[in-house]
């Protein structure tokens, strides 16, 4: 897949759980309608107020063994025991309509989509401390400290590829970091080469000005 002129930009975002990525990429497409997000297949069952289609399509892991030996994946990953993938079709699709796609994947994924679309933009998103994540981890004291401790050593793992990203927000302030991955989104949108395919006929107005 590539990102010809005209086409839209594509965002990927990771981060460990617990440093506010799908609260930030929520706030992220009402702030921004040009933005949309992929919504993922996964066979992890549902967490009470997901819906289907919504946060994601819940599929059996039959029915996603079927979808990778289709090929309908851009990428998909094993993530703690359950499958996650992202669908091709609707990536190419939304990006060929000159919309900005967003997918909120795990590190594993996002180094499959460099591979394949190294125009992407990457973003990780951190918590301001290790002692915030496991403020954060640790929540309302409800699990058991072994869950804890492996959620933990989970988002160690997943900071580790934090430098094979494109870009680092830290999430300290909601604010602040929201304004930061909406720079983001802004300044990609006025590159160059997105700009040019836009902008032709001005760019060709201009140069002919003086005939
Ligand atoms: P959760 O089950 O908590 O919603 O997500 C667990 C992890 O899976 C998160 O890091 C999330 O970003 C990642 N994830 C969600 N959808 C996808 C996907 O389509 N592909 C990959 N590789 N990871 C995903």
């Amino acid at each position: 897949m590539s990102q010809a002129g005209g086409q839209g930009t594509l965002f990927v975002i990771s981060a460990p759980s617990g440093a506010g990525k799908t609260s930030l990429v929520a706030e992220m497409l009402r702030a921004d309608s040009l933005l949309g997000v992929s919504v993922s297949h996964t066979t992890r069952p549902m967490r009470e107020g997901e819906q289907d289609g919504v946060n994601y399509h819940f599929v059996s892991r039959e029915q996603f063994e079927e979808m990778i030996g289709r090929g309908d994946f851009l990428e998909h990953a094993d993530v703690f025991g359950n499958y996650y993938g992202t669908s091709q079709v609707w990536v190419r699709e939304t990006l060929a309509k000159g919309q900005d796609v967003i997918l909120e994947i795990d590190q594993q994924g996002a180094a499959q989509v460099r591979r394949l679309v190294p125009e992407c933009v990457s973003i990780f998103i951190v918590p301001p401390s290790a002692e915030v994540l496991r403020q954060r981890l640790v929540g309302r004291g409800t699990d058991a400290p072994e869950v804890i401790e492996r959620r933990l050593d989970e988002a160690e793992a997943e900071c580790s590829h934090a430098v094979e990203f494109d870009y680092l927000v830290v999430n300290d302030d909601f604010d602040v970091a929201l304004d930061d991955l909406l720079a983001i989104t802004r300044s990609c949108r006025l590159k160059m080469s997105v700009q040019q395919a836009r902008f032709a006929d001005l760019l060709t107005g201009l140069t002919g000005a003086n005939q």
